[in-house]
């Protein structure tokens, strides 16, 4: 599963370096080496000419620091290099690495999205000591960070797997899941969407862990639940199937290694 690892410190201001790990972002691919996925080395960077209000500060990681960067739309890789979606380096990256990738990634997304106010409308400039944006007007913007429930209902020894409208059938069955709408508490969100997915009420919701998601910038926060009353009733716009998996019962395709998802369904496989 892809969580920060051990050794990283994040870092809001600009640290001396000989030689950086640079993440730099094309919208949401990432440069790597084509041959071999590893990053771009200084030179290979320094040949982009990136301004330097588009690099930013992310951490450090071991003895390396981090920066992440971003090129507009049109900017093609230097020899030998390709732009990579991060899905695309699962399992080609190291999961620590990944995480790293993830947080350089929301950073550079945020600097390229946040360049003027979203209130009026006038460049905005980075606040020193802090991962922010001012505008002269006062408002501030920092990194979006949108929080997200996931939920494993349990009967017994069951467990409740859903398809999502964009799967096709037979494809990947997961958790419910879905964004918190502003002033739900994730409980709230939790029973609510629940409800609206499946038509299930449940109790008993213990919390299992939570893992920041970037595409674009999901926190996920995992949770299991007890069946408490209802039947399944499907919300045709978002679930195309939910059901019941009991022991014995053949799993279907589920979600990749490196999620929240899996390892939550993994801790709780019927048995
Ligand atoms: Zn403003």
């Amino acid at each position: 599963m892809i969580v920060t690892p051990r050794g990283f410190v994040p870092l809001f201001a600009a640290e001396p370096h000989d030689s950086p790990l640079t993440f730099v972002f094309r919208g949401p691919k990432l440069l790597v080496r084509a041959q071999d996925a590893a990053l771009p080395d200084v030179r290979a960077v320094e040949a982009m000419r990136i301004p330097e209000d588009r690099t930013l500060p992310v951490g450090r990681f071991h003895d390396a620091y981090v920066r992440a960067a971003w090129v507009e739309a049109d900017v093609e890789p230097p020899g030998g290099y390709e732009f990579q979606g991060l899905r695309a380096l699962f399992g080609r990256f190291d999961d620590g690495l990944l995480a790293v990738a993830g947080r350089a990634f929301q950073v550079a997304e945020w600097s390229r999205t946040h360049r003027f106010c979203g209130a009026c409308g006038k460049p905005t400039h980075k606040v020193t000591g802090e991962r922010a944006m001012r505008c002269e007007c006062g408002h501030s913007t920092y990194p979006r960070i949108a929080p997200a429930m996931m939920v494993l209902v349990k009967r017994g020894p069951a467990i409740l797997l859903a398809r999502n409208v964009a799967v096709p059938p037979g494809g990947r069955m997961s958790a419910l899941a879905g964004f918190l709408d502003p002033g739900e508490s994730v409980e709230d969100a939790v029973h609510r969407e629940v409800m609206e997915e499946v038509g299930l009420e449940v109790r008993d919701l213990r919390y299992f862990g939570s893992q920041s998601w970037p595409f674009p910038g999901s926190l996920m926060i995992a949770f299991t639940a007890e069946f408490a009353a209802g039947e399944i009733r499907c919300d045709p716009a978002e679930i195309a199937e939910a059901r019941w998996f009991a022991p014995g019962d053949k799993l279907p395709d589920l979600p990749p290694a490196q999620s929240i998802s899996r390892a939550l369904i993994d801790a709780n496989l019927p048995r």
